[in-house]
């Protein structure tokens, strides 16, 4: 029986994508079927391992059959097969997100530089539609005695007969559409472009890939001898590629070159990755490991649904295309593989990845990559730049969410910019080497953009007394520098925080004696703004700027905001910093202050706090209250 079939919306436009394209590289559509293939054998040799004798080991390989009269190429292959189910839901639906991608990618290309990456996607099975006019696909698992047949030209439906087949696997039969003035696609037909595109694209898969080629032997006489300018042909079945997988040859032999080209084909990706990593370690622990960060995050990984993880091949069988346990949280956005001889194939997928092997390799590769990425960082900066503008924040992530457990393996990753440094950014260990001799802290100071930072009232002093100061403007940075404590025995400081230590006896006692005299300003000043502070002091921090808020207890003003807005924190869950409104003595507003009464210094001291909140980047709490008391006093001082 045959049964016609309506492809779904999405295939539709992606098959007429496929079909009137216009890409320069159609070749990739053999890389493609090719790597089908060799997919669904490996699913086939895990299925032989691990059902315990069931499904029968055999010998694998993948074939391709060029028929110049028929004008076909042929991709077959001895794997796992597919049902009719399968058919259907994996040919006739595209399922994959790599498609979904491209689709996406392909609506926004303007020209024909966007247009050309789809020979850096993987759009899969589809793609040999960009060089056929009819694909037929003829396929068997191992429980069924009947094989189906799937028949298309690619544009509305497709067609799913019964028909005989004797082993398990798939054929997929290109019809090739006639050649143009434009495209030779007559050249598919010819032996040496197959083997060239093999050996291109395809080299390292692990299943030889054969082919009956012609051969031109030189004769020989009866001696065997050769004899001079005599040929006879002969067909001999070849095996195209070298079939060892990259990960597998010797590292000095693979090129940044080879490894980005893979990173491309196996993941999927039409950039190059931005650092490339090929491990291989020997002895107590056995594995061989690519890693890849790629060049943009991926799209998804902030979505809830990304998965992490590496693909995972043991003893060079393929495993599972994503193993979690390989990847601690904070390096999510790395791609790439690990093989390893140490597992054990006849434990189960479950168990392998509990396995005490799994935890001491994940913990191996943490550390080769961050080897790696300081190696970058000391090397290739402006490399380093890139990564850390894009993955920077999960580094941070990494320090916070261990506790600060992670603080002697990450510390050295991380980079800042600075009041001295605005541009450029630099190391803690930069920072530390650059500290002034009687400077006690790591200065840092924090806020939503770099400009507001720089403008922070107590960043004035600082720059007065060329001392720099670490930047913080994202939401994290805080949080990790909690973590750490300190650097190399040199402990981090907030330029908002109540800083007193750091004054010299002499500052203090003068500092006291000032405050003695202004005492009752002062109080009169914080129960005007009880709600709001825990203090009110005179200050040395500022230069020009009559007020700024510090905070006391670690949690600074940037913090509580982040805090307090989380999704799901309710208003009275909020937490409060303890917040200290600092005023410079030497300010004429504060001689100004020294002369109003008791009841003006409590009515209007939450003017003081309001402007602070401003000048520190803030929104204030109640506008109209400020405005009604700023109105209120210009009238007075208008009306003199
Ligand atoms: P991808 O291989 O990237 O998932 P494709 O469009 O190339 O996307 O293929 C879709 C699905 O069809 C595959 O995931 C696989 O399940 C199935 N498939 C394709 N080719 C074969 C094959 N030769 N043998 C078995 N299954 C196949």
């Amino acid at each position: 029986m045959k049964e016609t079939m309506q492809f779904q919306a999405e295939s539709k436009q992606l098959l007429s994508l496929m079909i009137n394209s216009i890409y320069t590289n159609k070749e990739i559509f053999l890389r493609e079927l090719i790597s089908n293939a060799s997919d669904a054998i490996d699913k086939y040799r895990y299925l032989s391992i691990s059902s315990q004798g069931k499904t029968p080991t055999k010998e694998h390989f993948i074939r391709i059959e060029l028929n110049k009269d028929k004008r076909y190429i042929k991709i077959c292959d001895n794997g796992i097969g597919m049902s009719k189910e399968d058919l259907i839901n994996n040919l006739g639906t595209i399922a994959k997100s790599g498609s979904k991608d491209f689709l996406e990618k392909f609506k926004k290309a303007k020209d024909e530089q966007d247009l050309n990456i789809i020979g850096q996607f993987g759009v899969g099975f589809y793609s040999a539609f960009m060089v056929a006019n009819k694909i037929e696909v003829i396929s068997k698992t191992i429980d069924e005695d009947k094989a189906h047949k799937f028949t298309s030209d690619g544009v509305e439906t497709y067609t799913i007969e019964d028909v005989e087949k004797d082993d398990c696997g798939t054929d997929v039969i290109v019809y090739l559409k006639k050649s143009t003035k434009e495209e030779e696609y007559d050249q598919f037909l010819n032996e040496y472009t197959i083997e060239n595109l093999v050996r291109k694209y395809s080299d390292y898969i692990r299943y030889p890939i054969k082919m009956m080629v012609k051969k031109s032997v030189q004769d020989v006489d009866e001696n065997n001898k050769p004899i001079e300018g005599k040929y006879h042909d002969v067909i001999e079945d070849k095996v195209l590629n070298s079939m060892t997988p990259i990960w597998k040859k010797n590292k000095k032999d693979v090129s940044q070159e080879e490894l980005d080209e893979f990173y491309k084909n196996k993941f999927s990706d039409f950039e190059k990755p931005l650092i490339n990593l090929f491990v291989s370690v020997e002895g107590m622990l056995d594995y061989k490991s690519l890693i890849f960060i790629p060049s943009h995050a991926p799209y998804n990984l902030y979505s809830e649904n990304y998965e992490k993880g590496l693909m995972l091949y043991a003893k060079g069988i393929f495993i599972k295309d994503k193993c979690p346990e390989l990847v601690p949280d904070y390096l999510k956005f790395i791609r790439g593989l690990v093989d390893s001889d140490d597992f054990n194939l006849n434990i189960s997928r479950e168990m392998l990845q509990s396995s005490p092997i799994m935890t001491k390799i994940a913990n191996n590769i943490e550390k080769k990559i961050i080897e790696k990425l300081k190696e970058v960082k000391e090397n290739d900066f402006e490399t380093y730049r890139k990564f850390f503008d894009i993955y920077g924040e999960h580094i941070k992530y990494g320090i916070y969410s261990s506790y600060g457990g992670k603080k002697d393996l990450l510390q050295d990753l991380l980079i800042f910019h600075s009041l001295k440094h605005q541009d450029n950014m630099i190391s803690l260990k930069q920072y530390k080497n650059e500290m002034k001799k009687e400077q006690k802290f790591i200065y840092f100071a924090s806020g939503e953009t770099l400009d507001q930072i720089l403008l922070l009232p107590q960043m004035e002093k600082y720059r007065k007394d060329e001392v720099d100061v670490l930047l913080l403007d994202k939401k994290i940075d805080e949080f990790a520098i909690m973590m750490l404590m300190n650097y190399d025995k040199v402990e981090f400081k907030s330029i908002s925080s109540d800083d007193t230590e750091s004054l010299s006896e002499e500052q203090k006692t003068e500092l006291d004696s000032l405050t003695a005299t202004h005492k009752r300003l002062l109080d009169n000043l914080k129960e005007g703004l009880k709600d709001s502070v825990d203090e009110v002091v005179l200050s040395s921090k500022l230069v020009d700027a009559p007020v700024c808020i510090s905070t006391k207890e670690g949690l600074s003003l940037s913090m509580e905001k982040t805090l307090n807005e989380q999704p799901g924190v309710e208003k009275d869950q909020q937490i409060k910093s303890s917040k200290v409104l600092e005023i410079n003595p030497n300010h004429e507003l504060f001689k100004a202050l020294a002369t109003i009464d008791d009841d003006q210094a409590k009515k209007y001291a939450s003017i003081l706090y309001d402007e602070a909140l401003m000048l520190e980047g803030f929104d204030i709490k109640d506008k109209k209250d400020f405005i009604t008391k700023l109105n209120e006093l210009l009238v007075k001082s208008f009306n003199k």
